[in-house]
């Protein structure tokens, strides 16, 4: 096998051998654009390594050997030679890009002779003698393990004795004493003398890329955004260039757009006079891209050029990182930008409009998951912000929370349900921990293109970055602005979008869709073939699903009208009767309200289908606590209180106890409590019934849809229909309106779905209950099987998503299958709908478009999430 390939023997399509960055790399060597000559070792030869015990695959050190010989001849360079030193860089790439969990050693070649050779030959010793710092730098830590702050002390030690702020103040002089000091630090670390040999130099940054495959860092990435562990990592090695040889060089990240925003400008940043990291460490923090316009125009000019090039060849905003050695542009990386939600529909929008992609390309472009970060609440533009400090807008969204300053201690927070705000002078890829347990992010230092702002944009966080005005002051666990002291443990708020810290919390409000948004969704809406409900209880909710463009509600849980305050009781009284004529007393007080809950949840609704489903849940999550009502009886007792209060305690606790259940999931609910007590139900479906005789008559057009929960057989579904069936007519004639109405079932039982061709003869609807579906299929209660055991199970991959959020398509979703194509066999116009969790999670959704489901339902919030999946699931 060919383990290495040239730039110019590679392409894009190549990703899965070469990796992104070496895919990309081959690309625009082949389109002309200006690349430093290398090559990629592939992911293959990585996935060998690891397969022979982290050893070098038979054939690979040959290949490399040639290719160097190669680069040597191209360049007219030679490894260790003092008069002309080839010098590159080694870099990873593994097929996903995994920003910053990688590392990338630069100036690889130098040793203590051809540092020499290259100050004199090009005259400019300080800049060699740089480079020959920053290689043993980056070589000790990445390739031997030294830690970073072991380096950092010496160079601030060095800043301080000659008096100078920045590094590159420093001369070669400063620069060869911090050599020697870095040398000893190797020498002590690892008992050995810094590697002199060239060849040798590199074959331990190969072997080091290829270990950092499995770092910690690279295996927490790879599990928060479920990248498969056996991909393996390509290696880059390549030609070097300078930006950091004097001022007319420099180095920059750039997007082809705002990848905040989505706006179409050259947005990025550029240091002069530096290399590599250093614009994305916030070493000093880095001038907008523009200001290369000014200083050096002619190569700005080129370089927007070729963003535009590579931005029509690749159809995608590209981040690219860039270097300018004396005036001369260079590319040295490009790919497709990870871009916020909003940002994302913006670009998807404009380049359809631009002719760039088709509206099918523009719906797959956006990640549905992604929208949520847009679905949420921001901070109020009205409300009187204490503003205490200004950033830089890195990650839109708004977060409040508690000032933390330490990574472990954030995630400890997070854990435990508290919100933090990780706050820091900036963050490296050891903090991601702590970053994925807080609200957002905010540093003191480093651009929109530093690691906080990247890998925050990358999860949806709000993040504000490069805040310089607080002074943070780790040893006392506060930070300072101006004279306000903030100590850790204090609750600010911060806004990603506008880069402003506020104290305390502030007031929030609710999402609005963009136009550029509300266009995609149009274009959603005119390719997806399945509907989108959502699930709402209250106008409210039915107003703000209507807003987000449901088509309907596919389900009302009635039982959370009967949990308000005021109800409380009559419900109570309601269950806790002993005879039929009390229990009809109480329901004839809940009748008008639950009246009024429908008649506004129809009149939301109005137009469209409204499901609403009969009393469900288990009675004695209406009633008090059995303990704590023991506890209560036995303190009025010893106080000596009223006999008849003591004894109606007493009474109600003896009920409570009764109705106490072994095992309530599957006790008496759902249906059956429509069985035993059909007045109940009855009740409910006069309710529905007035609502909509109320609203027909103020002309309103209202579809309700009567849904029986729980169902197992035929025969409860034909006998409650009757229930409902005859209040309807009761109701029609007393009213005098004639009304449409339908009656279904949920289908969340194994035995309701094996015979849903039966059920379906009683039916004009089924809706999909998969909570329950999934509960009753896999035999899980889902409170104890998240508490307890889920997270082994997905651990040991035994079961590969936890099957509550993601439908199980191999199980749940066989037996949904079935149940359409047995029910539409016998009743080919039967309407399904799925209305549990799942009808808003993505893959669900598209497993629910390909087995015909009409269609799905879910929260308000999610509506707008559930059409574009469902678009995504038709193209
Ligand atoms: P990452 O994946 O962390 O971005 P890279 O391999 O892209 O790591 O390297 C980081 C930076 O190092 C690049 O953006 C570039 O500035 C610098 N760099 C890498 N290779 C070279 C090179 N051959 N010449 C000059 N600079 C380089
Ligand atoms: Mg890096
Ligand atoms: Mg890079």
């Amino acid at each position: 096998t060919k383990y290495v390939y040239t730039f110019s023997e590679g392409k894009a399509e190549m990703k899965d051998l070469l990796g992104g960055k070496g895919a990309n790399l081959a690309e625009m060597t082949n389109i002309g654009l200006p690349v430093p000559p290398g090559f990629t070792i592939t992911t293959e030869a990585c996935k060998e390594f690891y397969k022979a015990g982290r050893n070098f695959p038979a054939g690979l050190e040959q290949e490399v050997e040639e290719k160097v010989a190669w680069l040597e001849q191209t360049l007219g360079k030679k490894f260790g030679d003092p008069n002309g030193p080839l010098l590159v860089s080694v870099r990873s790439g593994a097929v996903i890009s995994m920003p910053g969990m990688m590392d990338t050693v630069l100036n690889l070649g130098l040793n203590d002779q051809t540092v020499i050779g290259l100050a004199a030959s090009s005259g400019n010793p300080r800049w060699a003698y740089d480079c020959y710092r920053r290689f043993i730098q980056m070589f000790g830590n990445v390739v031997l393990g030294i830690e970073h702050h072991r380096f950092e002390a010496v160079l601030e030690d060095q800043k301080y004795k000659a008096g100078v702020k920045y590094d590159n103040q420093l001369t070669a002089e400063d620069w060869q004493e911090v050599i020697k000091h870095y040398k000893t630090i190797v020498r002590k670390e690892t008992g050995k003398d810094f590697p002199q040999d060239p060849m040798e130099q590199l074959y331990k940054a190969i072997y080091a890329v290829f270990n950092s495959w499995e770092n910690d860092r690279a295996i927490v990435y790879r599990k928060i955004h479920k990248i498969p562990d056996d991909l393996g990592t390509a290696v880059n090695v390549q030609a070097m260039v300078f930006g950091n040889m004097g001022d007319d060089c420099g180095t920059g990240v750039a997007f082809t757009r705002n990848p905040s925003t989505g706006e179409k400008v050259l947005y990025g940043e550029f240091l002069t006079n530096a290399q590599g990291e250093d614009v994305v460490a916030g070493i000093r923090t880095p001038q907008p891209i523009a200001k290369l316009e000014e200083e050096m125009p002619e190569v700005y000019r080129q370089f927007a050029q070729t963003c535009a090039l590579l931005e029509k060849h690749y159809k995608d905003m590209q981040d690219i990182e860039f270097t300018i050695e004396r005036n001369k542009l260079w590319m040295l990386q490009t790919r497709n930008g990870k871009r916020t939600a909003q940002a994302a529909i913006r670009i998807a929008v404009e380049m359809v409009e631009e002719g760039l992609i088709s509206k099918e390309t523009a719906i797959k472009r956006v990640d549905p998951m992604q929208l949520n970060q847009l679905l949420h609440r921001r901070i109020d533009p009205n409300a009187k912000l204490e503003v205490i400090a200004k950033g830089l807008p890195a990650s839109p969204g708004s977060a409040c929370g508690a000032v933390v300053f330490d990574a472990d201690l954030a995630e400890k927070l997070g854990e435990q349900g508290k919100k933090v705000i990780l706050v820091g002078t900036e963050t490296t890829p050891d903090d991601i921990h702590g970053m994925v347990a807080s609200q957002g992010i905010l540093t003191s230092r480093g651009g929109m293109t530093s690691h906080a702002a990247v890998v925050a944009r990358g999860m949806g966080k709000p993040c504000v970055c490069g805040c310089e005005s607080i002074k943070i002051d780790y040893e006392n666990k506060q930070f300072l602005v101006g004279q306000l002291v903030v100590k850790e443990g204090d609750v600010i708020s911060i806004d990603g979008s506008t880069g402003q810290v506020m104290l305390g919390e502030v007031p929030m409000i609710d999402p609005e869709l963009s136009p550029e948004f509300q266009k995609l969704l149009t274009w959603a809406d005119e390719i997806r073939t399945l509907g989108v409900r959502a699930n709402a209880d209250t106008p409210e909710d039915a107003a703000k699903a209507r807003e987000f463009g449901a088509g309907g509600i596919g389900l009302t849980r009635t039982e959370h009208m009967f949990m308000a305050q005021d109800r409380l009781p009559i419900v109570q009284e309601m269950i806790l009767a002993s005879t039929l004529e009390e229990r009809e007393a109480a329901l004839a007080k809940l009748l008008p309200m639950q009246e009024g809950d429908f008649y506004g949840i129809l009149k939301a609704m109005a137009g469209l289908p409204v499901c609403i489903r009969l009393l469900d849940p288990p009675l004695h999550e209406f009633l008090p606590n059995a303990e704590e009502l023991a506890v209560e009886i036995t303190r009025l007792k010893l106080t000596n209180s009223d006999q008849s209060e003591i004894k109606a305690k007493e009474d109600l606790l003896r009920k409570v106890r009764s109705l106490s259940e072994f095992n309530p999931m599957l006790g008496h609910r759902g249906c059956r409590l429509g069985i035993t007590w059909p007045e109940v139900y009855a009740m409910q479906a006069r309710a529905i019934f007035q609502a909509t005789a109320r609203l027909v008559k103020e002309g309103y057009q209202v579809e309700p849809e009567v849904e029986i929960p729980l169902v197992i057989e035929v025969k409860e579904l034909a006998y409650l229909r009757q229930v409902v069936e005859r209040v309807a007519q009761e109701v029609k004639e007393a009213t005098g309106v004639d009304f449409h109405y339908t009656v279904g079932t949920m289908i969340e039982v194994p035995r309701a779905a094996l015979l849903a061709d039966e059920i379906a003869t009683q039916a004009e609807f089924f809706s999909f209950g998969t909570n329950d579906l999934t509960q009753t299929t896999l035999g899980f209660s889902r409170d104890d099987a998240e508490g307890k055991f889920m997270q082994p199970y997905l651990e040991k991959k035994i079961l590969t998503e936890n099957p509550f959020m993601v439908l199980d398509r191999k199980g749940v979703g066989k037996l949904m299958q079935w149940t359409v194509e047995n029910a539409r066999r016998v009743k080919p116009e039967l309407i399904i709908g799925i209305c549990g969790e799942h009808g808003g999670e993505p893959s669900s959704i598209e497993f629910c478009h390909l087995i015909g489901l009409d269609y799905v339902s879910c929260s308000p919030y999610r509506v707008p999430i559930a059409r574009l999946a469902a678009a995504q699931a038709k193209v």
